[in-house]
């Protein structure tokens, strides 16, 4: 990968850093990759290494009826200082047709031949948002920040805070979930999207320990 772009160098001498994890990015590339869930204070640890970070904040679906998911984000912000922003898994109450017996029933569990119809949930686009509001909202506290996701939705966020409102932006990524269009220059600016992209591919070990 081109290195260009982050060797520059930046006019600020004392990088105030925040961190902001999109956590279903980070959940789905673990399961995927290593099958294992990465302990999101392991992937703070490394991006922490030597830099003043300001703040940590890891965004994700949460449903409150699952008492284990619960405890797991309380325990990101009393043990490990990251700060946790939900938002309620929710289905579509939505009439579908069982997958199995094509009987009309809710999302469920059929009541005429017991095919549980498992239905993804439709948060992941509320979470993007959550992220995208709590980044500008937070903007005055950083000069610098290390964005974890591989998805391209964030670029219009990226592009705003880059060139409006002249933060450094790091990506952080795994090499499967990144999208190609930070590799690419973007077509609106010409430049690349963000000003350095970190590799966690190349952290297996400290992310999985
Ligand atoms: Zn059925």
């Amino acid at each position: 990968m081109e290195k260009k772009d982050g060797l520059k160098k930046h006019s600020n001498k004392n990088p105030q850093i925040s961190i902001f994890i999109d956590g279903s990015n980070i959940f789905r590339a673990g399961v995927n990759l290593y099958g294992k869930k990465i302990p999101p204070e392991n992937l703070v640890n490394i991006l922490s290494k030597n830099k003043n970070i300001i703040n940590t904040y890891y965004f994700s679906s949460e449903d409150r009826a699952n008492a284990r998911q619960v405890r797991f984000h309380e325990n990101l912000n009393k043990k490990h200082q990251i700060n946790v922003f939900t938002e309620p898994l929710a289905y579509k109450q939505k009439i579908i047709n069982c997958r199995n017996c094509n009987h009309q029933i809710l999302p469920g569990k059929c009541p005429k031949c017991f095919y549980d119809n498992i239905l993804k949930p439709e948060t992941s686009k509320r979470i993007d948002v959550l992220l995208a509001v709590t980044m500008l909202d937070k903007m005055n506290e950083f000069n610098e920040a290390i964005l974890v996701t591989g998805d391209a939705d964030f670029i219009p966020l990226i592009r705003k805070l880059k060139y409006e409102k002249g933060k450094k932006i790091l990506l952080a990524s795994f090499k499967d979930s990144l999208a190609n269009d930070y590799v690419n220059p973007d077509s609106e600016t010409g430049k690349k999207v963000v000003d350095d992209i970190i590799l966690l591919d190349n952290y297996k070990k400290q992310l999985l320990k």
